[in-house]
């Protein structure tokens, strides 16, 4: 499928059918697979052969969605997990344990901010978190020889802060250490972070890529454009893996994928569920089509916001006085998606009035699907941020989250004037 353009393989990778076969991915709802030579399973077991024995492993169906991932970002590998939080945990995992730490932009997801933050720091792995603005140098003053990743995201949210690929690539390079980013908010229609020097791509399938609010799910993508051989810096890929009879992961063709799949996949059992898989394959067929009309729809609404009287901010890359407008040129030229921030004038009690007298947009803790939708950070995703802590994260007290669906732009925009009237 290697030639075909993007808008294709949304519709047609991961996927092909033999004669007679159905036409689209059959739910394979089952726990196992039979086999009536031993030795065929035992080539399994060994990574000998390819095959399916036990869905906590793999399964047909989220390998077709995998298969459909991995060929959008450009991939070697694809491993379909049952949240974006898994996808992001295992992916921690794969390369770093007790006494290792890792690099992560300071504009993330609220739940990966915690995760890194909070959780990590319990099981001996330490985040050392960056200003994505900052300077190389800056950055590169906290690499040390227990650095296994730096992590970041495409489009942070709720920050809207678009990531400088070739800064972090440069870095990444230069120290030998995995380049991992969150690509949930742009997807491959919009930006191919493997084209920009990203090694790890993971992507919560929960948001765009599913795109109807439908199935949870998430998704690492291993680019295979990174050499663990020799690397000292990664000794889990270079010596015998003893729970694998001795397998050395930076031998294999596939290293990341093979031993995040057979180590991690197998100890900590975070797969995506069958049904899980459908949905977000199918819902993968739209993904380019969706991706247009998100980013075309936000465009206007951000145009209109920009110039509301009572608005005090706005923070879309679409527009071209923003702080990322260059950036998301560069990165993200087809269109900037559907994600916007802005801020109204006057007391926070003003961001609820608001939200409330809105009829079409809804009030919800998602973002990224086919239906408009608003969230208050400060009081509900991000509260337990100290004030402090909101400020890191470039969440101020009076930020709206916009998350523009694929309805009527016209429609959207009389929606958030009658709602603007109101207060
Ligand atoms: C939602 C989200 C996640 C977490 O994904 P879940 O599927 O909700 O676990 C991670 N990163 C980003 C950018 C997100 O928007």
């Amino acid at each position: 499928m290697k030639d075909y353009k993007l808008d294709t393989l949304c519709v047609q990778a991961g996927y092909s059918p033999k004669t007679g076969e159905a036409r689209i991915p059959p739910v394979v709802q089952s726990t196992t697979y039979v086999y009536e030579k031993t030795q065929d399973m035992a080539d399994l077991f060994d990574l000998k052969s390819d095959g399916y024995f036990y869905t906590r492993l793999a399964n047909p169906t989220v390998a077709a969605f995998e298969g459909k991932v991995a060929a959008l970002e450009g991939g070697v590998c694809a491993i379909g997990c049952a949240s974006g939080m898994s996808a992001t945990s295992l992916a921690v995992f794969t390369v770093a344990g007790a006494g290792d730490n890792i690099l992560s932009s300071a504009a993330v997801y609220g739940g990966t901010y915690n995760l890194f933050s909070t959780t990590l720091p319990k099981l001996g792995i330490e985040c050392r978190f960056f200003d994505p603005d900052a300077p190389t140098s800056e950055i590169e003053k906290l690499i040390d020889g227990k650095t296994k990743m730096i992590f970041t995201e495409t489009v942070a949210n709720p920050a809207i802060v678009v990531l400088d690929f070739e800064k972090i690539a440069k870095i990444s390079k230069k120290h030998k250490v995995l380049f991992a980013v969150d690509n949930t908010l742009a997807t491959p229609v919009l930006c191919q972070p493997k084209k920009w020097g990203a090694n790890i791509i993971i992507h919560s399938s929960s948001k765009y890529l599913d795109g109807h609010a439908a199935a949870l799910g998430g998704v690492i993508v291993d680019a295979g454009n990174f050499d663990y051989k020799g690397n000292e810096r990664y000794p889990s890929f270079n010596e015998p893996d003893e729970s694998y009879h001795g397998l050395v992961y930076a031998d294999l063709p596939v290293a990341f994928g093979t031993k995040c799949r057979a180590q991690m996949i197998r100890d900590l059992g975070a797969i995506m569920s069958p049904q899980n898989g459908f949905i977000s394959y199918i819902g993968c067929d739209t993904l380019a089509l969706r991706m247009e009309r998100h980013s075309s729809n936000a465009q206007k609404v951000a145009a209109y916001l920009k110039k509301h009287p009572k608005i005090e901010w706005i923070n879309h890359p679409s527009l071209k006085d923003n702080k990322y407008y260059k950036l998301a040129q560069k990165y993200m030229p087809s269109g900037q998606g559907g994600m916007m921030s802005f801020g109204i004038k006057g007391s926070v009690e003003k961001c609820a009035a608001f939200m409330e007298a809105l009829q079409l947009i809804t009030q919800e803790t998602h973002v990224a699907d086919v239906r408009s939708c608003v969230l208050h950070p400060a009081s509900t995703t991000h509260r337990q941020l100290s004030e402090e802590d909101l400020k890191n994260a470039g969440v101020p007290h009076n930020l709206i989250r916009l998350s523009v669906g694929i309805e009527n732009p016209d429609d959207i925009i009389e929606d958030l004037k009658q709602a603007l009237e109101k207060v």
